[in-house]
């Protein structure tokens, strides 16, 4: 496979302050233009999106592979499939989504009529990670323009090759005054949020994300915080084994294990653990082969730069020190971003592997005999992103789902949420505020307006002067 040439992030040439500022204020004029645009014009601009995605298909594969040797068919599956339904879907509910949700009156309220509308938020910064970078760039950016709002998007610079791509392929899309690529790293960020956007969406690091919100909170701009953190996963006594593993290992090591909703680490029950170890070695060999060619297979990702390695390196060499063990351990490459699929077992939990996002290929399996434990030690971190709970027996996957707190969660399955249309798709408190997809989506990007039409209320009688038939309407 060729070697993806990612540069380091300090590489990225900023864009100038100057060229930002123009940017921002040329698309004011044009977001009041939009506010009144119809369903079928925003409709056609997806159309043409989703129609060049097609065209450029090529290109986004190039890129993908120029920048982390994504393999082909994890980009059909994770970068162009989700934004093309996400487009889909969107054109065929605009109409539906647009149109103003008529209220009935309560009881105070008699005599009016009422809708909500909602409008375009105006001009909207859309911040997005290098993980999935044309999907995380994309998809949110179809909500927006379903929503009627212009758009500056800044990719992430450790994917240069396709924030390049998007640069290009929005610019045959659409006049910088509606939508507009900024490239830069942190400098050229920085110089975005120092800007009173109407609306800021921001996917990435709940590090990061707080910084977003302190910048968005100086001018009171509404936010969406797409972030990450540990997902854990709890195979219960009672699942399906073979499925855990297959599902789970295919969620781990897709896209290298750099995905927000990853399986981060799995509380399996101790009565299946070795059952469960054995199933993923066979479910990794089934899907990745021979692991001493694992370094040559096109279908294996690589992580995204050294410095990314290097932090990953660090984490399982800090793990072993604490004394896990690798049933499915590392195999020696030539190839500073390869590392191979591990499994990890007595795994100390104050180790930095339990502390901290893993984003990458290690996966520690601890044990469990009574669900109270894991119950417990994962309400006792951070609320994650995702939770997948394996079992057959409905009271336990009752128990799981009811006495935790989650983004989203599967069922018997991993990361398939995400692909699901009709579901919001957002993490809570430190995995994020706020949903992306389908109708969540338009909403991130609209707000909703409230609108009262009087006809023959009784609004006179909150006037004064006040007389005993107030008194006696207010006590009624
Ligand atoms: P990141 O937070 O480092 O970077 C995200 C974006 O923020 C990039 O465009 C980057 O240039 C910018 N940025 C970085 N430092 C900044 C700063 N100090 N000030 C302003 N902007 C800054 O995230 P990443 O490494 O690109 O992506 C990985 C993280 O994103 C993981 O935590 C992952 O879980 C999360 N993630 C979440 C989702 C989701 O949908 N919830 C999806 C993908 C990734």
């Amino acid at each position: 496979a060729a070697q993806p040439t990612t540069p380091f992030a300090e590489t990225m040439v900023e864009t100038d302050p100057a060229r930002i500022h123009r940017l921002f204020e040329g698309q004011q004029p044009k977001a009041l233009a939009l506010r009144g645009s119809s369903a079928a014009e925003r409709i056609a601009k997806l159309k043409r999106l989703r129609e060049l995605m097609f065209e450029k298909r090529e290109a986004i594969h190039a890129a993908c592979h120029a920048d982390f040797a994504k393999p082909a068919a994890e980009v059909e599956v994770t970068e162009i499939l989700p934004v093309v339904a996400e487009a889909h879907h969107a054109m065929r509910k605009l109409k539906s989504w647009m149109k103003p949700k008529r209220k009935r009156p309560t009881l105070l309220m008699f005599g009016t009529s009422a809708e909500v509308r909602t409008e375009p938020r105006g001009v909207c910064l859309i911040i997005s990670p290098w993980n999935y970078p044309i999907n995380l760039s994309l998809g949110p950016l179809v909500s927006a323009i379903a929503a009627g709002n212009t758009v500056i998007l800044k990719p992430s610079e450790m994917t240069p090759h396709c924030a390049a791509f998007l640069q290009e392929f929005l610019a045959e899309l659409f006049d910088e005054d509606e939508v507009a690529v900024v490239q830069g790293a942190v400098q050229t960020s920085q110089t975005l949020l120092e800007l009173p956007f109407d609306h800021i969406f921001f996917t990435g690091s709940p590090a990061v994300g707080r910084i977003v919100m302190g910048a968005a909170a100086k001018h009171l701009t509404s936010v969406t915080l797409e972030l990450g953190g540990k997902s854990p996963v709890i195979v219960d006594r009672s699942a399906k084994i073979k499925t855990a593993a297959t599902t789970l290992i295919w969620g781990k090591f897709a896209n290298n294990g750099q995905t927000c909703i990853a399986p981060d680490y799995v509380y399996v029950h101790e009565a299946i653990r070795d059952e469960f170890i054995a199933a993923c070695r066979e479910a990794l060999d089934a899907l990745y082969g021979p692991r001493e060619k694992l370094a040559e297979n096109d279908d294996y990702c690589r992580i995204v730069n050294t410095k990314h390695y290097e932090r990953v390196r660090g984490l399982l060499d800090d793990a072993i020190e604490r004394g896990a063990k690798l049933p499915v351990g590392t195999v020696p490459a030539n190839d500073d971003r390869f590392l191979a699929p591990t499994l990890l077992t007595q795994v100390n939990e104050d180790a930095r592997i339990m502390e901290e996002e893993i984003f990458g290929p290690l996966l520690p399996i601890l044990s469990y005999t009574d669900i109270e434990q894991p119950i417990a030690s994962i309400n006792a971190r951070p609320k994650p992103l995702a939770l997948y709970v394996y079992a057959t027996d409905n009271d336990v996957i009752e128990t799981v789902l009811s006495r935790t707190s989650a983004g989203g969660s599967c069922v018997n399955q991993a990361m398939m949420h995400f692909l699901h249309g009709q579901l919001p798709f957002g993490g809570v408190n430190n995995s994020g505020i706020g949903n992306s997809h389908g109708h969540y989506g338009y909403m991130a990007f609209s707000h909703e307006r409230s609108v009262l039409r009087d006809r023959f209320s009784l609004a006179f009688l909150f006037r004064p002067p006040y007389n005993a038939f107030t008194r006696w309407f207010i006590r009624f």
